[in-house]
């Protein structure tokens, strides 16, 4: 009898597999996604270049078909207060017990996440977006003061304190009034 060897294959990923076959196989991914694959995270990138690393794993837990998977890398978001580019870091995990109808969604234990199996291959890709998905920061904002936002506001507020200052200076107004006359 054959011991299922957890097969990685460093390299090649695949975009859409039959889940169940990968099992059965155990079979354990490790490599790279180019983030241009993604069309859906494509909206919120500042560009796509670079690749996001997942490591997915099939396999079975307390008897359930499951896959699990961690996914890593930097995006390049738009920070919401000076629109410019903020690279973000992203990590996330997950875990799903593959079933393949409710009836089977209804005999997994409270703490595994269903995921509903659809056609004859299910796409890694999807399952990966999702995550990246989840995992972008609800707002972002450079750490720091943006420096080139920041500079532009002092530069307002200066004006505006120079501004107040002139109008609420009666001797200002004397001596642009004095200029006026003496031009
Ligand atoms: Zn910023």
């Amino acid at each position: 009898m054959q011991t299922p060897v957890p097969a990685t294959l460093s390299g090649e990923m695949p975009e859409t597999v039959n889940f169940k076959r990968q099992v059965e196989l155990n079979r354990v991914y490790v490599g790279d996604y180019p983030l241009v694959k993604f069309g859906r995270l494509k909206d919120v990138l500042e560009n796509t270049d670079g690749h996001v690393t997942a490591s997915i794993e099939f396999g079975r837990s307390v008897g359930f078909a499951c896959v699990k998977a961690k996914v890593s890398g930097r995006l390049l978001l738009k920070c919401q207060r000076c629109l410019e580019p903020l690279e973000t870091e992203v990590l996330g995990s997950f875990k799903f017990a593959l079933v393949r109808s409710e009836d089977e969604h209804e005999l997994l234990p409270a703490e595994f996440e269903p995921y509903l199996l659809e056609g004859e291959e299910q796409s890694i890709i999807d399952l990966i977006e999702d995550e990246l998905i989840l995992c972008l920061p609800m707002v972002t904002l450079h750490e720091d003061a943006c420096s080139g936002y920041m500079e532009k506001q002092n530069k307002k507020v200066k004006a505006a304190i120079e501004a107040e200052k002139e109008s609420s200076n009666p001797f200002a107004a004397l001596k642009s009034l004095k200029d006026d006359l003496s031009s």
